[in-house]
């Protein structure tokens, strides 16, 4: 009989497995592997480019379309430097909760996700429950980009995904898109007396700075459009969070490098934002090769999330209302998996047991009571898929 304390028990081999994202996750994928297998449920890898890591998909059930996907991830974020109580790779009750790195976000939805299958097994569901485990969500959600493509290929085509980041079970069904470029800027040093005849590399790239600046102003002063009024703030943010350049106050600088990143409201598109971006940067760079040819300014994308929108009557957020009851309208501000999938067909909103506000900390725990709601969801989300 697969009861929560199944769920518990996996819980508890998840999070003995230091899985933060430097690290290989694949002691987690063997395990996971074998217990699927265990149930008669055969898993597929896809492997990261160094093959240190994999993303790990089943699907349980019958092979037919109109089944549900739970997203989660495998990979967590270190502990160093962070004053635990108790051991952070050890699942510690304690007041009503547990203790341990990757209990909210998300190794508790992982575990439900896990536990849910034999229970799926044994309800014979007539459209399968499908896992999707992924890498490096933590360290800009990029891993699990060739498992979303596999997935739309190969699998049984499902009607919605849940991506059970924390959520505290709210239906949550938009996010904002993030967009990153690290950029270097490479002028021509000259002694500083002699400016004229270089090119700064800092004050070009001041010059990006500004424009950064002033695209906030204009984006704030700017009303919302109706899907960006619910985001907190409800427009479009360019940031620049990392600078260094130049080698002494009296040498042009040759070199300044910068990291910058667009936070895009859903309804406005990131590629628009991102050609304005580069559109800018072709400006200010024709304006160093007038003075010196060998002047450049190069970009790398270092991350590309698209937004989660929220859909317009979403077969996902249907499901995840029906099932929890929450009729609320939510948006949060950072970025998941769920755009990806979104992006490539699929219908889908977040919603999972746990609060982010305990995600990342020490001491990192998910209420009693909020993993029993989860487990309630997947109870629930399986009778749906036997009906
Ligand atoms: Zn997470």
């Amino acid at each position: 009989m697969t009861d929560i304390a199944e769920a518990r028990r996996i819980l508890e081999a998840l999070v003995a497995f230091p899985t933060v994202s430097r690290d290989s996750n694949l002691a987690l994928v063997d395990w996971a592997e074998d217990y699927l297998a265990g149930h008669g449920v055969a898993a597929h890898r896809v492997w990261n480019s160094g093959r240190s890591k994999a993303n790990l998909w089943c699907s349980a059930g019958p092979a037919v379309a109109g089944g549900v996907v739970l997203s989660g991830h495998s990979d967590v974020v270190p502990v160093e430097g962070q004053g635990w109580a108790t051991d952070p790779w050890r699942v510690t009750e304690r007041g009503g909760r547990l203790y341990g790195r990757g209990t909210c976000d998300m190794k508790g939805f992982v575990a439900l996700a896990l536990a849910a299958v034999p229970l799926a097994l044994k309800a014979g569901v007539r459209r399968p429950l499908q896992i999707a485990l992924s890498i490096d969500e933590e360290i800009g959600c990029m891993g699990c980009l060739p498992m979303v493509a596999e997935i739309a290929a190969k699998a049984p085509r499902a009607a919605a995904v849940i991506v059970g980041e924390p959520s505290r079970m709210e239906v949550v069904t938009g996010h904002k898109g993030g967009l990153g470029f690290d950029t270097a800027v490479r002028g021509f040093p000259v002694h500083s007396s002699m400016m004229h005849r270089g090119v700064n590399a800092v004050m070009e790239a001041a010059k990006l700075i500004d424009w950064a600046n002033a695209q906030n102003d204009a984006n704030r002063s700017k009303p919302p459009g109706p899907l960006a009024a619910a985001f907190d703030p409800p427009w479009t943010t360019v940031h620049v969070g990392q600078i260094s350049g130049g080698t002494a106050h009296n040498i042009t600088a040759e070199h300044c490098i910068m990291g910058l990143d667009f936070r895009v409201v859903p309804g406005e598109n990131p590629e628009d934002w991102a050609r304005a971006w580069q559109a800018k940067v072709a400006e200010v760079e024709a304006g160093m090769r007038a003075v010196r040819p060998e002047a450049a300014i190069t970009l790398t994308r270092s991350f590309d999330v698209p937004p989660l929108v929220p859909e317009a009557d979403g077969r996902a957020e249907a499901l995840a209302r029906a099932i929890t009851g929450d009729n609320g309208t939510h948006v949060v501000s950072y970025g998941t998996e769920a755009g990806f999938f979104q992006r490539a067909g699929f219908s889908t909103v977040i919603c999972g047991p746990g609060d982010i506000a305990q995600a990342h900390q020490a001491d990192e725990y998910i209420e009693m009571t909020q993993f029993e709601a989860g487990w309630h969801f997947m109870q629930t989300l399986v009778a749906e898929l036997a009906r």
